[in-house]
């Protein structure tokens, strides 16, 4: 039996490390990860990436020596295609282009399976805003956070130099998204400013940054409950975060971002963090269904409809919870939220399914399950809700507690790829890097 997992992500890591674990070690099943980048970050992490908060380059996981480790092979690729007539996929040609010229590095491929897993998340939704994606930045892959933060210290830099040179400047940072990424990255920034101040760009104070969050609802986090939503709110505007609700971004040019009224929000940096939507091809494999957000639809046990030896699980999957009927009589289907926890969950029944099928017992379904929300505005404080299984209801925490949860989902992601042992010891090196290392990455 083979399995193919594309998309090492918060999903699919876990999903292979399992399987490697389960039947690739004991040579029962050959398990193959496939991902278009070498190493892996924890998604939820890119807005700490992108204010330096964290360094990718310490914290990234190498795929290649993980897949050594727990049983399964990896290897580099970017899915293009699928031929489920087949059951093979067809990866595009890896090209360095890292130097002056660039050269092949693998040709065009194609890789069979017995299952097919696909686990590849997803990328920003710019709602076919003009101009976006010329002019704003994106957070769906680590290395545009890392290209984001590049950007960031020499902003910082120049800003410093102009400042002790007299002039009066700022740098002005626009956030088009109140969701959970443009309140964490607004936090983030504020934290990084205050970094930049205390290891050496001296002239740097609180108001020569400038921030603007904008959300086209009436509320930040909308999915979050409206009393958290107003003690982020609180906390941003104390810190003197321009928050313009109620505000929709009509077009973006250079240097601004143009509201539905003709508002100007000049800024120097714009970042794009509003909502998100499934890659584009996935609608065109061959006879497979997607939703409106252009996820695969899957049955409960989590097999595409229509594929039996196809999964899909996490952002690019579209698992309906339930259809509501709305006052007007119109109806709604809620889907399961594209968030980390879904696809921890979906990975763990993928896991069951597959182990499953392997020894030819009946396959479960998929229950999504609700544990909370957390917002984490840096080291400030967090806010959010534990909920269900943890609590037996819905708890508000904040502060301490509310950051101690917010790092432990982490703790759980990295527990579920590398087991106890490695995260006891990866938690200890954390703690004594806080000491050893700048708080900051600041070059
Ligand atoms: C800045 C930010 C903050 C977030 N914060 C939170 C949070 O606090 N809580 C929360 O629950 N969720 C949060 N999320 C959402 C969360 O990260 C996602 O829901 C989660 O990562 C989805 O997991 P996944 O496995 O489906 O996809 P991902 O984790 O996105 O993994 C997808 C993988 O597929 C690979 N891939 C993509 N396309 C291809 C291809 N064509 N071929 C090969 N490989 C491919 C990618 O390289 C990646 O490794 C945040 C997201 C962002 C961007």
């Amino acid at each position: 039996m083979k399995i193919v997992i594309v998309g090492g992500g918060a999903g699919g890591l876990e999903l292979a490390s399992k399987l490697g674990k389960k039947l690739g070690k004991k040579a029962k099943a050959e398990v193959v990860l496939i991902d278009r980048k070498p190493t892996h970050i924890w998604k939820p992490l890119l807005h700490e990436v992108a204010a330096g908060s964290l360094d990718a380059a310490v914290d990234a996981v190498s795929y290649r020596a993980h897949a050594y480790q727990h049983g399964f092979s990896f290897k580099l690729g970017t899915l293009q295609g699928v031929d489920r007539q087949r059951q093979c996929i067809q990866l595009a040609a890896v090209t360095d282009n890292s130097d002056l010229t660039s050269e092949e590095v693998l040709p065009a491929r194609e890789e069979s399976y017995d299952y097919l897993v696909l686990a590849i998340g997803s990328i920003s939704n710019d709602f076919a805003t003009p101009g976006v994606a010329e002019h704003c930045r994106f957070l769906d892959a680590p290395e545009q956070a890392i290209r984001f933060h590049d950007k960031l210290v020499s902003r910082f830099i120049r800003l410093n130099r102009k400042l002790a040179e007299g002039e009066d400047q700022r740098l002005h940072i626009a956030i088009v998204g109140g969701g959970a990424t443009g309140v964490e990255l607004s936090a983030e920034l504020l934290k990084a400013r205050e970094w930049f101040a205390t290891y050496g760009l001296n002239k740097l104070q609180s108001h020569h940054l400038t921030i603007s969050l904008i959300e086209a609802g009436p509320r930040l986090l909308p999915a979050l409950r409206p009393e958290i939503s107003e003690s982020v709110l609180t906390e941003l505007n104390k810190r003197g975060v321009d928050i313009k609700l109620n505000t929709q971004v009509a077009r973006a040019e250079t240097g601004a971002l143009i509201t539905n009224d003709e508002q100007r929000i000049d800024a120097d940096l714009m970042v794009w963090a509003a909502g998100v939507k499934a890659p584009e091809f996935l609608q065109q494999i061959d006879g497979l269904s997607c939703n409106r957000a252009g996820q695969l639809l899957v049955e409960p046990t989590l097999q595409v409809q229509g594929d039996k030896n196809i999964f899909a699980i996490g952002d690019c999957a579209g698992f309906l919870l339930a259809t509501d009927t709305l006052d007007d009589g119109s109806e709604r289907q809620r889907w399961v939220p594209p968030r980390a926890q879904s696809a921890h969950q979906m990975a763990s029944t993928a896991a069951t399914n597959l182990l499953a099928l392997y020894a030819d017992k009946p396959l479960i379904s998929y229950r999504y399950r609700d544990y909370g929300s957390l917002v984490s505005l840096s080291g400030y404080t967090a806010f959010g809700t534990l909920m269900g299984g943890l609590t037996g209801g819905s708890l508000k925490v904040k502060g301490r507690i509310a950051r101690l949860t917010y790092v432990s989902l982490y703790r759980m992601h990295q527990f579920a790829i590398h087991g106890w042992l490695r995260v006891i010891l990866l938690t200890l090196t954390d703690n004594i890097n806080r000491f050893l290392r700048p708080r900051l990455k600041v070059h």
